[in-house]
């Protein structure tokens, strides 16, 4: 490697984008290329479940940024071709149009995909969400007192049963977990943030298991067959099974795949010049003492910037920076705004810390041999944000107790 003259960045969403714009703030110059297989300039996902999918916002105001901004980053932009192949020894990367790109930086940020049922049908009604046109078609079929079926109680698939309920449509959501929203917040907590979907007319049933879905006379699908022979009839069906990360293109690049591309805590994707960033990252967290991949908003926007600084340094010789922000996300579910920092592990001891058992608002904090590991707030923001710091600071329990009795609710 000589000098970094030419960069492409793989992935035109959130970690792209701010990768891109980080290279440009730190004073490269150089030739920058953005790739993505999507023909719409960046745009920002959450609302796709939310104030987009309700209809109160169209795509214009998504944009992450205003059509100057994507300008001033002096990028070519290549939209609608896909990356098919890295070769990182030569260092060029390969579209599905035969283009060829050769660079002295990379930066992967191609994020993770929706995963399907097993043998899922594609039949009229069926629906996944993770783009602005999935995100238009769903909306097209919220009409007030069809029945919509979600299969996955996890965050995207409670935003979507939020949202269609708010429509007026007669929401039913299936879980295999034994508790909604589980995975992100543990048994006990993810029910109790969940009782605001019980308040507003939402059946979840966890534990169930979907067999397949079924067609109805018209062609649509018309139900959602549950192992135990039971038929949960539906107008429109959206599978909400989570996500795998977009690495089919890497495959025989010589980089390490596992659930991710696997970096080191610099970003820094086992070749030099070759970083990744966002939903695509396995990494190993300094803070957290184990590896990670993480598939939230504040963590592509951190790293796409943190992952842009170390590929310049490391042309430069200088220091780079480990990635190592506690976790942090959020989700917004009818009234509900839930905010978590950190990371829990299922076994971890949870005490609710503000608000009592019958309140629908509440902050919850975790721990594990004496430490604070995590801190959940449902409609409580000023009293959930600042265990940042002391997550941060890897403080006990007992600190993160006294901070809680300090706030006097
Ligand atoms: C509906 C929805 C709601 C969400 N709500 C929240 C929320 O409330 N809070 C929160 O914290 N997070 C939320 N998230 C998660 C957050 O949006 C993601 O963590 C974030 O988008 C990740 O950004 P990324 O740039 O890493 O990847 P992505 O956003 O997945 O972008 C990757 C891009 O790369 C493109 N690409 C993939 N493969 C190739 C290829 N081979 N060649 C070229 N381009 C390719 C993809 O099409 C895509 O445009 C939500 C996500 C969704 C889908």
């Amino acid at each position: 490697m000589t000098s970094l003259e030419r960069v492409v960045v793989v992935g035109a969403s959130l970690a792209g984008l701010r990768a891109a714009e980080t290279l440009r703030q730190v004073g490269w110059s150089g030739a920058l290329t953005i790739v993505s297989d999507e023909t719409e300039m960046p745009y920002d996902r959450p609302p796709l479940s939310k104030k987009l999918l309700a209809g109160e916002w169209e795509p214009e105001r998504i944009r992450l940024r205003r059509p100057d901004d994507f300008d001033g980053l002096r990028a070519e932009w290549v939209l609608g071709d896909r990356a098919v192949a890295l070769d990182s020894v030569n260092r060029i990367v390969t579209l599905a149009s035969g283009r060829r790109l050769e660079f002295d930086g990379l930066v992967i940020a191609t994020g993770a995909a929706v995963r399907r049922l097993p043998a899922q049908p594609d039949w009229p009604g069926i629906h996944t969400l993770r783009s602005l046109a999935d995100s238009l078609a769903l909306r097209t079929e919220l009409e007030p007192g069809r029945r919509v079926v979600v299969i996955g109680a996890g965050f995207i698939g409670l935003e979507v049963a939020a949202t269609a309920r708010t429509k007026g449509c007669d929401v039913t959501v299936l879980e295999g977990a034994e508790a909604p929203m589980m995975r992100g917040l543990g048994s006990a907590m993810g029910r109790r943030a969940a009782l605001v979907h019980a308040d507003n007319g939402v059946e979840i049933r966890c534990g169930v298991s979907v067999a397949e879905l079924t067609r109805g006379h018209d062609g649509r699908v018309g139900g959602v067959r549950l192992s135990n022979g039971d038929v949960v009839p539906a107008d429109v069906v959206v599978v909400g099974v989570g996500v795998t990360p977009s690495t089919a293109w890497l495959d025989g690049s010589g980089l390490t795949i596992r659930d991710g591309v696997v970096c080191d805590e610099f970003l820094c994707a086992g070749v030099p010049g070759v970083y990744a960033a966002g939903d695509i990252v396995r990494w190993p967290h300094r803070l957290l003492e184990r590896e990670v991949r993480v598939e939230h908003w504040t963590n592509a926007s951190e790293q796409g910037a943190v992952a842009a600084k170390n590929l310049v340094a490391s042309f430069g010789g200088d220091e780079p920076t480990a990635y190592a922000e506690v976790p942090f996300f959020w989700s917004d579910q009818f009234t509900s705004r839930i905010q978590f920092l950190g990371r829990a592990e299922p076994d971890d001891d949870v005490d609710v810390v503000v608000g009592d058992e019958n309140d629908r608002a509440f902050v919850a904090l975790y721990h594990r041999d004496g430490r604070l590991t995590a801190a959940l707030g449902v409609s409580r923001p000023k009293q959930v944000m600042p265990f940042r710091r002391l997550l941060a600071e890897r403080a006990t329990i007992d600190e993160a107790r006294a901070l809680a009795a300090s706030f006097g609710v």
